[in-house]
């Protein structure tokens, strides 16, 4: 399908900020993409427009129950000057998962790819030059119908803010200390872990808060129900490399099948490493330790792609992984993920757009 979008350009152009001194997710770019959804019209009048803030009835629906998902991916730009989204189809596909989940009103996968591109294409002078820089992409939708009871809105916007994100490490991959959290969970069973929606990071801002206070960067999660399985460290999703297989939770229902995650796993199948996704115990884990066998634990995500995890801390135990340095296979997945993302390595499995 061809979609086009009506555009309209700022008039009076922002200052772009310092690419040395840029942060995650302060700074936002001259334009933004908004689309209506309308009960009986669906979605309609997408466009591009100024970056501007927007006016909501004080009973919109978002403001009281939340009804809110949203996406993140980032979009690079090559030596050559070519601007480059990496798999943005696994975004909206995920989109179609989480409105699902919220009773959102489906949206189409390929018109929620061809809005960003429209966006990024109209603000691309604000995609960063500068190595390990990158343009922060955020699609979301909310409800906006005013109406306090509580069942789905009629009435939503859809839209895509762009932000221009520093490098996620200043000097080469750092590894993180991370907390072990057994007192809050993040997803149960039946929840809505998988899904991309404001309320589960609200959920899980006082576990992080503890962490921090306690010295950590992160937490890492364990499962709603016995608090015994692994699931995810912080917003990312978790991998540990014990006797040569990498293992990674199970998509089940509580953890959010992250994009990284996927490729991961396509990248080291295909190198001919035993990749397993399956239940994995914290015991385990510290067993894995304690007989030398635990080589590696890193998180994957959209933001930092791959992060080592140099210490873990589990009810008073701390245990060292890799004596706190950077593990080999860290290293590689991020070397390749982020050179296919820049256009530097080549992209065999079709990824980058
Ligand atoms: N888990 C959670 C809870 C997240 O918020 C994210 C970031 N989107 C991830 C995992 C990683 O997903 P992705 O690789 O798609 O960024």
């Amino acid at each position: 399908m061809n979609y086009e979008f009506k555009v309209t350009k700022t008039l009076s152009p922002k200052q772009k900020p310092d690419p040395d001194t840029l942060e995650f997710g302060k700074v936002f770019s001259d334009h933004m993409f908004v689309m209506n959804y309308t009960e009986g019209k669906g979605w309609h009048d997408g466009r591009v427009v100024p970056y501007a803030p927007i006016t909501l009835d004080p009973a919109a629906a978002v403001l009281h129950y939340a009804q809110e998902m949203f996406e993140g991916l980032k979009a690079y730009k090559t030596k050559e000057g070519k601007i480059l989204l990496f798999r943005p189809d696994m975004n909206a596909k995920r989109t179609t998962k989480t409105n699902d989940r919220i009773c959102i009103p489906a949206l189409d996968e390929e018109l929620f790819v061809e809005a960003i591109k429209a966006v990024v294409r109209v603000d691309a002078d604000w995609v960063p030059e500068k190595e390990g820089t990158s343009l922060y992409i955020r699609p979301f939708i909310i409800a906006t119908e005013p109406f306090l009871g509580v069942r789905s809105a009629k009435e939503y916007l859809f839209m895509v803010i762009l932000s221009p994100v520093g490098a996620y490490y200043k000097g080469g991959l750092a590894p993180t200390k991370i907390f072990v959290e057994d007192e809050y969970v993040r997803a149960a069973h039946g929840g809505t872990g998988y899904s991309k929606i404001g309320g589960n990071y609200v959920a899980g801002l006082k576990s992080q808060e503890k962490a921090h206070d306690k010295g950590y960067s992160q937490v890492l999660w364990l499962d709603g129900t016995e608090r015994k399985y692994v699931e995810e460290i912080g917003t990312s999703n978790a991998f540990f490399v014990i006797d040569g297989e990498v293992i990674t939770a199970p998509l089940e229902g509580t953890i959010l099948p992250g994009i990284t995650r996927d490729s991961v796993i396509h990248l080291l199948k295909d190198w001919g490493i035993t990749v397993s996704e399956r239940r994995l115990t914290i015991d385990e884990v510290y067993e894995a330790y304690d007989s030398g066998k635990l080589s590696e634990v890193f998180a994957s995500g959209t933001a930092a792609v791959i992060s080592p995890v140099g210490e873990l801390c589990w009810k008073e135990r701390k245990i060292q992984i890799h004596d706190g340095e950077i593990g080999e296979l860290s290293q590689k997945l991020y070397d390749v993920l982020s050179g296919i993302q820049l256009g530097n390595v080549e992209d065999k499995f079709g990824w980058t757009v």
